[in-house]
């Protein structure tokens, strides 16, 4: 196990220079469909407190500007918003979830979580924002900034810049009040991401609720457990439907990266929002 785990990881940092050149998208990680734009399911976990956020991310993400290619929308939006679910903020195969909850003074404003099909496609994922860190979302356009950030991120677009300049995006690490919301080069960027089709859906299309999970079950529909094939933890989450952390691959001034293997041969790739400094003392 502890072989295989580590064979797979080493092709997981293959795959990352394999992508190097793919510039400002998360190593080109994509949503695989047969046709665009993706209907993406949408599991509303945030409370009253950011649903303005969420509801003005998606909908800029749904809109693109400039004649750039349609690629998400959303047309369902079941809401699981109990303290509970957002405090887990749950996988479910082929949806992208979203919460927020005080998840402890842990280090990171917004974590976004993708999972990777054994083919490389994104099959699901979270963004999660942490109001642990209340003072810092005591600026509004910080919420818009964070929120509209981890979402882009699970749609596989890395950042603009890394090293605190404003884009004048949301997908840089400013805090201008300019970047709050997706900018022309980001739709260009999903556009050129997802201008091929792919030959399957790896978003839940209602087919089969999901895929990507393997043939065991994907850890949120429960297999028959007689049969030998089954395996609730197929695509290797863990208890309450998260998945593991793995190890940290990359750290940067403001984010790293955690990357653990998946039993179908899939990954887990995470992406930490860290907390400036200046937030982190807590009293
Ligand atoms: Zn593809
Ligand atoms: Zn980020």
């Amino acid at each position: 196990m502890k072989m295989r785990s580590v064979a797979v990881l080493a092709g997981s940092l293959l795959l990352f220079s394999h992508y190097a050149t793919a510039g400002h998208t998360w190593n080109n990680y994509h949503w695989a469909r047969t046709a665009n734009p993706v209907p993406l399911k949408v599991v509303d976990s945030v409370s009253s407190d950011w649903q303005f956020e969420l509801d003005t991310a998606l909908d800029e993400w749904s809109k693109p500007t400039g004649g750039a290619l349609d690629v998400f929308n959303f047309p369902i939006d079941s809401a699981d918003d109990s303290n509970r679910a957002r405090k887990q903020c749950k996988m479910t195969a082929g949806q992208m979830r979203v919460c927020n909850a005080s998840y402890g003074f842990n280090g990171w404003l917004g974590l976004a979580s993708i999972g990777l099909d054994s083919n490389g496609h994104i099959d699901r994922g979270t963004a999660k924002v942490n109001d642990s860190y209340s003072s810092y979302w005591a600026d509004p356009d910080e919420k818009r900034h964070v929120m509209c950030q981890e979402i882009g991120h699970v749609f596989g677009l890395g950042h603009t810049s890394e090293d605190g300049s404003s884009q004048k995006t949301c997908m840089d690490y400013s805090q201008d009040p300019n970047s709050i919301s997706p900018n022309q080069h980001d739709y260009d960027l999903l556009a050129a991401m997802y201008g091929h089709l792919d030959s399957y859906n790896s978003y839940d299309d209602g087919s089969s609720g999901g895929s990507g999970g393997g043939d065991g079950g994907d850890g949120d529909k429960p297999c028959n457990p007689n049969s030998p094939k089954c395996n609730p933890r197929d695509a290797g989450l863990g208890p309450n439907g998260i998945p593991p952390m793995g190890v940290r691959v990359h750290k940067g001034e403001f984010e790293e990266i955690w990357v653990a293997s998946r039993p179908d041969g899939g990954l887990w790739i995470h992406h930490i929002r860290l907390v400036p400094d200046a937030f982190r003392i807590i009293k």
